[in-house]
C-alpha cells in the first residue's frame, strides 16, 4: 500500500494533464489506468487515430483532385490499407508512450489496472487498496448505445470499430450526424465508400451556427455524403454479413430500409463511471448519469474530485484537460480556473468548422443587440490559391460595445484560425480590435481579419 497527495482515476486528456501538473505542484501523484496504454479514449480511440485517417484520406483527396490541376502528374495513389491502419497505430503508438514518457520524467506513478473507490481516502486497483488525500475521478465516456440496435463491433460499429475495420466497405450508414459521424463517414467517402448518413433532427451538427450547418451539409453532399434527415432509426437487423437499417421519417410517418455492410453508430456518449462505487459512497449524480460537481470541481463526498467527461459540459479532450490542470491547481491550494464561454468546438472534416462563444440563434433568444461581420474565403487569395475557397468566417460583435461574442468559420485550417478569435474573446476585445491587427499576406488568417472589418466599416476584398 502506497500514499498519495492525489490519485487520478483514469489517464485520458483530463486525468494525464491532471496528474502532470499535480506532480509539478510538488504533490505526490499517482493515475490508475485499467487499459494498456495511457491516454484514454482521446489518444487510443478517438481524437488522435481519426485525424491520422482524416489525414491520410484527405491526401488521398488532394491527389485525386488537384494534384493535376497545379501541373503534378503522374498516377493518382491507390490505397493500401493495412498500411494506412500501421500508419494510425503508430501515431496512436507514439502518443501514448509520450504520455508514459511525462508520466516518468514528472515522477507521476501509474498504477497498472481498474480503479475504484472503496470509501473516501481509498483507491483500490487489483488487490492493492492506497491512500490517498485527494481522488480525481477522470473516468470519460463510452459509446451511447441506440434502442433496438446492437453494436457487434463487426458489423454494427460504434466508433472504435468504425477506426479499424478489417476492410474499407462498399455502402456505409451512419446513424447521426453529429461531430463523430461526420468525420469517420468523411474518411470512408474519400476511400471509395457510399456513405448515407441518417439523423433524427432536422439538421446536422445540432447546436451548432445555422449558416454553418447548411453550408457545411451542402459541402459534404457534394463530396458524395447522402443525408436523409428527420429520420428515426426503428432498428438494424444483421443476416449473411449485411445490415439492413430500418428508419421512420418524422414527416409522414413512413417506414424505410436501407441496406449497409457496415453500420456506424454515432449518436453520441455517455459518461462513464462503472465500477468506482460512487453509489455506495453516496456520490450525487445528474439525471444524465454525469458525476455531480461544484464550481471547483468536488463532488458532495469531501476529498473526491470529477471532471472530463464524466461530468457535465462539452465532451472534448481540451475542456477534460483544462479541467485537470484546474483541479489540480485548487488541490495544491491555488485558484484553478475554466472560462467555460471560451470553449473551442472544432471538427475536422474538409474543410474544417470551428466554433466558440454563441451562435447567432442564441444571442436572438437570449435578445443581446449583435451584429455580424462575415467574409467569404472566395476573397483570400491563399484560399484560392489552395483550391480551398469554400466557407466563410463569420464574426459576431455586440452591437454596441462591439465586444466579440462569437465566431463561426467554416474553411481552411478552421480549427486553427478560430484561437485568434479565442485569445481576443480571453482579453474582452472589441471586433475592431482584431480589425486593426495587421495580418500577414497571404495567410488564411486574413479573413479573420477582414470578418472583424465587415463589423466596422467593411471588408476590403468583397
Ligand atoms: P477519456 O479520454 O475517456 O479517458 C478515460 C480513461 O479512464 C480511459 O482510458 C479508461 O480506460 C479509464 N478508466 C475508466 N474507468 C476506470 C477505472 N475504474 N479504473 C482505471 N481506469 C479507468 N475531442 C476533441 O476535443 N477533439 C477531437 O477531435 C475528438 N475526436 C474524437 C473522436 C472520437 C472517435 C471519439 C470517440 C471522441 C473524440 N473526442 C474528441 C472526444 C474526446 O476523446 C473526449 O472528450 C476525451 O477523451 C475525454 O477525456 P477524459 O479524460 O474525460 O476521458
Amino acid at each position: 500500500m502506497a500514499s498519495y497527495d492525489v490519485i487520478i482515476i483514469g489517464s485520458g486528456p483530463g486525468g494525464y494533464v491532471c496528474a502532470i501538473r499535480c506532480a509539478q505542484l510538488g504533490l505526490k501523484t499517482a493515475c490508475v489506468e485499467g487499459r494498456d496504454t495511457l491516454g484514454g479514449t482521446c489518444l487510443n480511440v478517438g481524437c488522435i487515430p481519426s485525424k491520422a485517417l482524416l489525414h491520410a484520406t484527405e491526401m488521398l483527396h488532394e491527389a485525386q483532385h488537384n494534384f493535376a490541376k497545379m501541373g503534378l502528374k503522374g498516377k493518382s495513389p491507390s490505397v493500401d490499407w493495412k498500411v494506412m491502419q500501421e500508419y494510425k497505430a503508430d501515431t496512436i503508438g507514439q502518443n501514448t508512450k509520450g504520455i508514459e514518457f511525462l508520466f516518468k520524467k514528472n515522477k507521476v506513478d501509474w498504477l497498472k489496472g481498474w480503479g475504484s473507490i472503496p470509501e473516501a481516502g481509498k483507491v483500490k486497483v487489483g488487490d492493492e487498496v492506497h491512500e490517498a488525500k485527494n481522488i480525481v475521478i477522470a473516468t470519460g465516456s463510452d459509446v451511447a448505445t441506440l434502442p433496438g440496435v446492437e453494436i457487434d463491433e463487426e458489423i454494427v460499429v460504434s466508433s472504435t470499430g468504425a477506426l479499424s475495420l478489417p476492410k474499407i466497405p462498399k455502402k456505409m450508414v451512419v446513424i447521426g450526424a453529429g461531430v463523430i459521424g461526420l468525420e469517420l463517414g468523411s474518411v470512408y467517402a474519400r476511400l471509395g465508400a457510399e456513405v448515407s448518413v441518417i439523423e433524427y433532427l432536422d439538421v446536422i451538427t445540432p447546436g451548432m451556427d445555422g449558416e454553418v450547418q447548411k453550408t457545411f451539409q451542402r459541402l459534404l453532399s457534394r463530396q458524395g455524403l447522402d443525408f436523409t434527415m428527420g429520420a428515426a432509426v426503428q432498428g438494424v437487423e444483421v443476416k449473411n454479413k449485411k445490415a439492413t437499417v430500418t428508419y421512420k421519417l418524422k414527416k409522414d410517418d413512413s417506414e424505410h430500409t436501407v441496406e449497409a455492410d457496415t453500420v456506424l453508430v454515432a449518436t453520441g456518449r455517455k459518461p462513464y463511471t462503472d465500477g468506482l462505487g460512487l453509489a455506495e459512497l453516496g456520490v450525487e449524480m445528474t439525471q444524465r448519469g454525469q458525476v455531480q460537481t461544484d464550481a471547483h470541481w468536488a463532488t458532495n463526498v469531501s476529498g473526491i474530485y470529477a471532471i472530463g467527461d464524466a461530468i457535465t459540459g462539452p465532451m472534448l479532450a481540451h475542456k477534460a484537460e483544462d479541467e485537470g490542470m484546474a483541479v489540480a491547481e485548487v488541490i495544491a491550494g491555488k485558484a484553478g480556473h475554466v472560462n467555460y464561454d471560451v470553449i473551442p468546438g472544432v471538427i475536422y472534416t474538409h474543410p474544417e468548422v470551428a466554433t466558440v462563444g454563441q451562435t447567432e440563434e442564441q444571442l436572438k433568444d437570449a435578445g443581446i443587440p449583435y451584429k455580424v461581420g462575415k467574409f467569404s474565403f472566395m476573397g483570400n487569395g491563399r484560399a484560392k490559391a489552395n483550391f480551398a475557397a469554400d466557407g466563410f468566417v463569420k464574426l459576431l460583435a455586440h452591437k454596441d460595445t462591439d465586444r466579440i461574442l462569437g465566431a463561426h468559420i467554416i474553411g481552411p485550417m478552421a480549427g486553427d484560425l478560430i484561437h485568434e478569435i479565442c485569445v481576443a474573446m480571453e482579453f474582452g476585445a472589441a471586433a475592431e480590435d482584431l480589425a486593426l491587427t495587421c495580418h500577414a499576406h497571404p495567410t488564411y488568417s486574413e479573413a479573420v481579419r477582414e470578418a472583424a472589418l465587415a463589423c466596422g466599416d467593411g471588408p476590403i476584398h468583397s
